[in-house]
C-alpha cells in the first residue's frame, strides 16, 4: 500500500511538472494530509491546491513586472510625508495609486523644484501600477534619448518603439535637466506622440511649461508635445523647499537643540530613516 502511494506520488509530481503546476507539486501532499484530518472532500481539496498555484503565479508575475519596470529604487506612498508637501493632493495621489488613469489612458505630470519628491511619487505610483497588473517602464529622459539615438544608429529603432508600445505606463523622469539635441528632441516627441491615447505617460519635470522650448528646441515641437501630454492629464505640483535640504537643515539644527540629551546625541535619523537606501519592498 505504502509503495503504491509513493509510486502514485512520483507519477503525480511528473504529471504536475509536465502541466507546469509547480506549486501544486510542492504543496499537494501537505494539503492532502490536512484535508484528510479535517474531513475535507475532494473538490474542496482541488480548490485549495489550485488556489495556491494561482496565488503563487500572481506573486511571481508581480515580481517580474516590478523588475521589468526598472525602478531606480523602491519608494512607497507610505513613506511619503504629505504634511511636508501640502501642495500635493493626497486624495488625488491615492486615486492615482489605484491606477484607473491607466485604463483611461490619461497622463500624469509632476512639476516642481529639485528635491521636492517628484521622483519619489513617480516610483511609488509605478510600483502600485505594477502590483495591479500593469506593464510599466521607468526611464530617465536623458537615458531614453540616448537609447533612442543608439537604436536609430543601429537600425533597431523599430524594436525599441515596439517594446515601448507594449507598455501600459511609461515614466519619463527628469524632463528638462539637460537640453535634448535636435535629433533627441524629435525622437522623444515621436515616443510621446505614439503614446498619445494608447499608453499613459508619467512625466516629472522641474521646468514650468513656458521654459520647455529651451529643452526641446523648437516652438513647434514644444507646442505639439505639450498639447499631447496635457490633453487628459492630472497635474501634481510639488511646491516648496527641497526635502533633502530640509532634511539636512533639520540634522544640523538637531544636535544643538539636543545638547546634553545623552546617548542619542549625534545619532539623529532623518524623519523617514532608510529612504535613501537601496531598493526596498513595500
Ligand atoms: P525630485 O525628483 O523632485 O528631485 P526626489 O523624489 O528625488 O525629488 O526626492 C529627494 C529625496 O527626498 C528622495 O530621497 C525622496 O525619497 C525624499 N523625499 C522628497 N519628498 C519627500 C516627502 N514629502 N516625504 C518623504 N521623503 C521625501
Ligand atoms: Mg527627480
Amino acid at each position: 500500500m505504502k509503495s503504491l502511494e509513493s509510486k502514485s506520488l512520483v507519477l503525480l509530481r511528473h504529471h504536475l511538472k509536465a502541466l507546469r503546476l509547480p506549486t501544486i507539486g510542492a504543496e499537494c501532499e501537505k494539503v492532502a494530509r490536512r484535508a484528510a484530518s479535517d474531513g475535507v472532500d475532494h473538490l474542496s481539496y482541488l480548490l485549495q491546491v489550485t488556489e495556491l498555484e494561482l496565488l503563487e503565479r500572481e506573486r511571481k508575475a508581480a515580481e517580474r513586472r516590478l523588475k521589468a519596470a526598472r525602478l531606480p529604487s523602491l519608494k512607497t506612498l507610505e513613506s511619503f510625508d504629505f504634511s511636508a508637501r501640502p501642495s500635493v493632493n493626497r486624495v488625488l495621489v491615492s486615486e492615482l495609486a489605484r491606477a484607473e488613469f491607466i485604463d483611461r489612458r490619461e497622463n500624469v505630470l509632476l512639476v516642481g523644484n529639485p528635491g521636492t519628491g517628484k521622483t519619489h511619487l513617480a516610483i511609488a505610483l509605478s510600483a502600485a501600477a505594477c502590483a495591479r497588473g500593469y506593464r510599466v517602464r521607468f526611464h530617465r529622459v536623458t537615458e531614453l534619448v540616448t537609447l533612442l539615438i543608439e537604436a536609430r544608429d543601429e537600425r533597431a529603432l523599430l524594436g525599441l518603439r515596439g517594446r515601448l508600445a507594449k507598455l501600459d505606463l511609461l515614466v519619463l523622469d527628469e524632463l528638462g535637466y539637460v537640453p535634448a539635441s535636435k535629433v533627441g528632441a524629435e525622437l522623444l516627441f515621436d515616443v510621446i506622440s505614439t503614446a498619445y491615447e494608447r499608453t499613459s505617460l508619467m512625466v516629472t519635470t522641474n521646468l514650468p511649461f513656458d521654459h520647455w522650448t529651451e529643452v526641446l528646441g523648437s516652438e513647434r515641437l514644444t507646442g505639439a508635445t505639450l498639447d499631447r501630454l496635457t490633453h487628459r492629464c492630472q497635474i501634481i505640483e510639488t511646491k516648496g523647499e527641497s526635502y533633502r535640504l530640509r532634511d539636512a537643515k533639520a540634522r544640523i539644527r538637531k544636535p544643538t537643540a539636543s545638547v546634553g540629551a545623552g546617548p542619542q546625541e549625534g545619532s539623529i535619523q532623518p524623519p523617514h530613516g532608510g529612504m535613501e537606501g537601496g531598493p526596498r519592498t513595500r
